[in-house]
């Protein structure tokens, strides 16, 4: 998900103009631990986990495993730092939005590690990692450093006896549990909002990509956060992560991941301390293509949204609808569009396609595309792996897709652009919402009247006209639907970190 609009100049086309930024040689991964109370803690079982780079399966290095004890402790620690008499609590608040843009800072200082060591652990193409996640990862920073000493409450005309207004406060402990996709945005998503609130957090990243967050945790500390305040619990779902959704001491959770497991996490808030919760799950996004668009434009974004970060994007546009009278050309540009993407080593700052994350992810995606095949598709291109180490995948586009199939109605999570075609644009809305999910959608037409009118039938949450994949720091996000509970970014976030606290006074004297 390229947020902030960004998209990285020849790289989606070919190869990248020189002069373009290298990755560095990573000899050894420094921070490994459990990050609690600014220290580095080994695990209370004494295990660890290994972490993989996806291009080559070697083993990066082993980490500390979190558990329920290794949470229960970073939370304790977290608890403490929220106190109300607490140096975080205590602090200015325009104190707060200086250590987040302080954050940002040392980010944009190790911008070439991190943009390593993301490609190392996830396989993301290393320019993608430079520019787009670490652009999205400081502009969210910078955006909610700018919200903390402007987070207002109101005051309320009651009857003149009374003074009422509200005040907006820190829920208290926030848990966070992380997808492996966009490691180091999706931490930024969740502490930035958090933090620029007065919150502490528990974050858990996912077992497939925790380094990026612990470098942070170093970064943290450097940049003066009073310890507890940020807390990092490596590990796995069933285990930390529940321990997370299931904790009595936790006041608030926010995940992003698959549906079946945010349906886990509202489950164990519910059963628990009825926290709140927020979830941003999966998508099966639609694109809607008009014949009077500007074709060239709907090929290149709607491919673009189908296959960046291999297509493991809950943003992912898995259903292109194109209007019959342009369909075989639209089809026809796609194919040669998908032959043409540089696929390789990801830390090449000229490969624009790595491998998918994991066999598990693999295996499922190889399985989907022969139900495609199987169910009557038509498969144009890709649909096979193509080296015999890694896990690389052929970005692979199907067409003549039916709605009734598997590869139209599940979420695939991999390169795989499956193409429809419409007649009339009542039929292409119906057929766009007839989903579970509504994350997000995209319109392409030259008629502005055309695409508000569109837009104002999608049951989706974002809507993208004539752009793909365009996410911004200020914007809202979040899903209609099974797509999840909540928005993340933009001003709407700061109202899932906030309690209110309503205040009247009886007033003595009325004139
Ligand atoms: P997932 O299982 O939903 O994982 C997301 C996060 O939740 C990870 O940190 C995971 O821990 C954690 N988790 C797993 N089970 C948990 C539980 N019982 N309680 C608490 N936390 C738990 O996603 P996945 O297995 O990585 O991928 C499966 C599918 O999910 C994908 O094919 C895709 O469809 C969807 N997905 C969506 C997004 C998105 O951006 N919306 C991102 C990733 C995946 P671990 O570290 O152990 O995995
Ligand atoms: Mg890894």
């Amino acid at each position: 998900m390229a947020q902030n609009g960004t998209t990285v100049n020849g790289v989606s086309e070919g190869r990248p103009a020189m002069p373009f930024p290298q990755p560095v040689k990573v000899q050894e991964i420094r921070h490994n631990k459990i990050f609690i109370n600014n220290e580095w803690h080994t695990s209370i079982k004494g295990r660890t986990f290994p972490t993989f780079n996806p291009a080559t399966g070697v083993k990066i290095c082993d980490v500390e495993e979190a558990d329920k004890a290794d949470v229960d402790k970073a939370v304790e620690a977290a608890k403490a730092a929220g106190q109300r008499t607490s140096p975080w609590r205590k602090m200015d608040v325009s104190s707060r939005g200086r250590l987040l843009h302080k954050l940002a800072d040392l980010i944009d200082r190790d911008r070439v590690l991190l943009a390593t060591l993301e490609t190392m652990d996830s396989g993301k193409p290393f320019l993608h990692a430079f520019f787009i996640d670490l652009d999205g990862s400081i502009k969210t920073l910078r955006y909610f450093a700018g919200w903390a000493d402007k987070i207002h409450g109101k005051t309320m005309p009651v009857d003149d006896s009374f003074m009422c207004f509200t005040k907006h406060e820190p829920i208290g402990v926030c848990g966070a549990i992380i997808p492996w996709n966009f490691p180091l945005l999706m931490f930024m998503w969740k502490i930035a909002p958090a933090l620029c609130c007065g919150n502490t957090v528990v974050v858990k990243p996912a077992e497939q990509t925790p380094l990026t967050a612990l470098h942070v945790g170093a970064l943290i500390k450097e940049a003066g956060f009073p310890p507890g305040v940020v807390n990092i619990v490596p590990g796995f779902g069933p285990t930390a992560g529940a321990a997370i959704a299931s904790h009595m001491g936790i006041d608030k959770v926010a995940f992003t991941g698959s549906t079946e497991v945010g349906q886990l996490i509202k489950e164990a808030a519910a059963k628990s301390n009825l926290k709140r919760v927020t979830l941003e799950l999966g998508g099966k996004n639609p694109c809607i293509v008009f014949a009077d668009s500007d074709l060239k434009l709907a090929v290149e974004e709607s491919q673009k949204g189908a296959f960046f970060n291999q297509g493991q994007c809950c943003t992912a546009a898995s259903r292109v609808f194109v209007e019959e009278s342009v369909y075989q050309e639209f089809v026809r540009r796609s194919v040669e569009s998908a032959k043409n993407i540089i696929i390789g080593d990801p830390l090449d700052p000229r490969t624009s396609h790595g491998p998918q994350i994991d066999q598990q992810q693999f295996d499922k995606i190889l399985e989907l595309i022969e139900s495609g095949k199987r169910e009557g598709a038509r498969l144009e291109c890709g649909g096979v792996a193509i080296q015999d180490t890694g896990l690389f995948l052929q970005p692979t586009v199907f067409s003549d897709v039916g709605d009734h199939m598997r590869i139209a109605k599940e979420e695939i999570f991999g390169p795989v652009q499956c193409i429809f075609s419409f007649k009339s644009q009542q039929e292409a809305i119906e057929r766009a919402n007839s989903s579970e999910y509504g994350l997000v959608a995209a319109v392409f037409t030259r008629s502005m009247d055309r695409a508000l009118a569109v837009t104002a039938a999608l049951e989706t949450g974002t809507v993208w006209v004539n752009c793909y994949n365009a996410l911004h720091a200020q914007a809202p996000f979040g899903g209609y639907k099974m797509s999840g509970n909540g928005r993340e970014l933009g001003e709407y976030a700061l109202a899932e970190y906030s309690e209110v606290k309503a205040v009247t006074i009886k007033l003595s004297e009325t004139l």
